[in-house]
């Protein structure tokens, strides 16, 4: 087994399969590119990289019904399910395709997580730092017996469940895609040794995840409006994130790093550069000794590729440079993108992995936003411990 005296990354070489679909969001490529520009930077060495096996069909039961898997399986091997299952498991449409690994692409960014869980459930508690990173990982959305959101399982469930298996106490989770992280918070809903933030839009799918939706306690949303900026996810880092981990002192942070929110993105109204999520992973990193990041969302494979290998950098250290060399500009080059915005990239999508800083002032709404969130924060998570917000 890999060792974590370094930080780990999980891949696997089944994400270069295309099978989405041409049209669907996900037919672009997000994990091979990210391993491939880490590795043209010279940033991935043989005993960093971790190759994933499926998750076991009992291992999946930990979260999912027996009847969904087996409608996943029989929609993987036959191309085709029929309409009755479709319907009860949400399959076989745009959102939710049948393709030819519906099933093992999943298991295996399950597996994944799930070795992720178990390398970091038995590092040494004793304030060393151990780090996974599965790229292919977050799928958020996932149900016990459906698909939702391009998710067909939920490897972060499973991989927090098998953490609480266990016996690690106390998990904080973190979701910065810019969709609610619903399956996870509900997931969750009534085991207070998992307390999550999710920092989304509002007013978008799944239209979950309010301000004021506690999930029975442990649980805060910061759905945010649309031009969400960098300054602003600092401050919700700043004024949410960084409290509610320093009051609860997790013994593991799961982050789910989606890169939808970035500006660059066509599924979100959300305004980031990938230096904000940068900052946002590794403060948020700091929070616990042991720590677990995974993708999710990002529909713009350049950005996708470079924000997630900028997440790779920042939690080795690693210095971003300013521009990319040759080798990593090839690869960046090399990528296509059947959307207009792929037809005429911008320059520094090939040259650079930082976006160009951008300063905006943080709005009036956000203030009030962080208010409602942080308000009657009296107690919080497994240690009761006080939450002290000050503007
Ligand atoms: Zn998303």
């Amino acid at each position: 087994m890999p060792d974590l005296s370094r930080p780990l990354f999980i891949g696997n070489e089944i994400y270069r399969r295309a099978n989405f679909g041409a049209k669907h969001p996900l037919s672009v490529p997000r994990v091979p590119a990210t391993i491939d520009l880490i590795r043209a930077l010279g940033w991935l060495s043989d005993d960093a990289y971790f190759e994933s096996f499926p998750a076991s069909h009992d291992d999946i039961l930990r979260f999912h019904h027996a009847d969904y898997l087996d409608a996943l399986r029989q929609g993987e091997r036959d191309q085709a399910l029929p309409e009755d299952l479709r319907q009860r498991h949400n399959l076989g449409k745009m959102e939710n395709p049948i393709h030819d690994t519906m099933y093992t692409r999943p298991a295996t960014s399950a597996g994944a997580m799930l070795a992720a869980a178990d390398l970091l459930a038995a590092a040494p508690p004793n304030g060393t730092r151990a780090i996974v990173y599965s790229p292919a990982g977050g799928t958020h959305h996932g149900r016990p017996d459906r698909a939702s959101g391009f998710c067909y399982l939920n490897d972060l469930a499973l991989a927090i469940l098998r953490l609480l298996d266990h016996g690690v106490r106390n998990i904080f989770y973190v979701d910065f895609d810019a969709h609610h992280g619903d399956g996870v918070q509900d997931a969750f809903h009534d085991d207070d040794r998992v307390f999550t933030v999710s920092i989304h839009e509002d007013g978008r799918w799944p239209f979950t995840g309010a301000v004021d939706d506690r999930a029975g306690g442990h649980a805060r949303n910061v759905a945010v409006p649309r031009h969400f900026n960098d300054q602003e996810l600092d401050m919700i880092v700043d004024r949410v994130v960084a409290p509610i981990g320093q009051a609860l002192r997790p013994d593991m942070v799961v982050i789910q790093c989606g890169a939808d929110a970035l500006a660059d993105d066509p599924l979100s109204r959300l305004e980031l550069t990938n230096n904000a999520l940068w900052r946002a992973v590794g403060r948020t990193a700091a929070l616990a000794d042991r720590v677990l990041v995974t993708g999710g969302g990002g529909y713009n494979p350049w950005s996708v590729a470079r924000c997630w290998t900028g997440v790779w950098a920042t939690l080795n250290g690693f210095d971003i440079p300013d521009r990319l060399p040759d080798s990593a500009e090839a690869v960046l080059r090399s990528l296509t993108w059947s959307r207009a915005a792929g037809r005429n990239p911008p320059d520094h999508w090939f040259t650079t992995l930082a976006d160009p800083d951008i300063v905006h002032p943080v709005r009036d709404e956000i203030w009030q936003i962080i208010d409602t969130v942080c308000a009657d924060t009296g107690a919080i998570g497994p240690l009761n411990s006080d939450i002290v917000v000050a503007r």
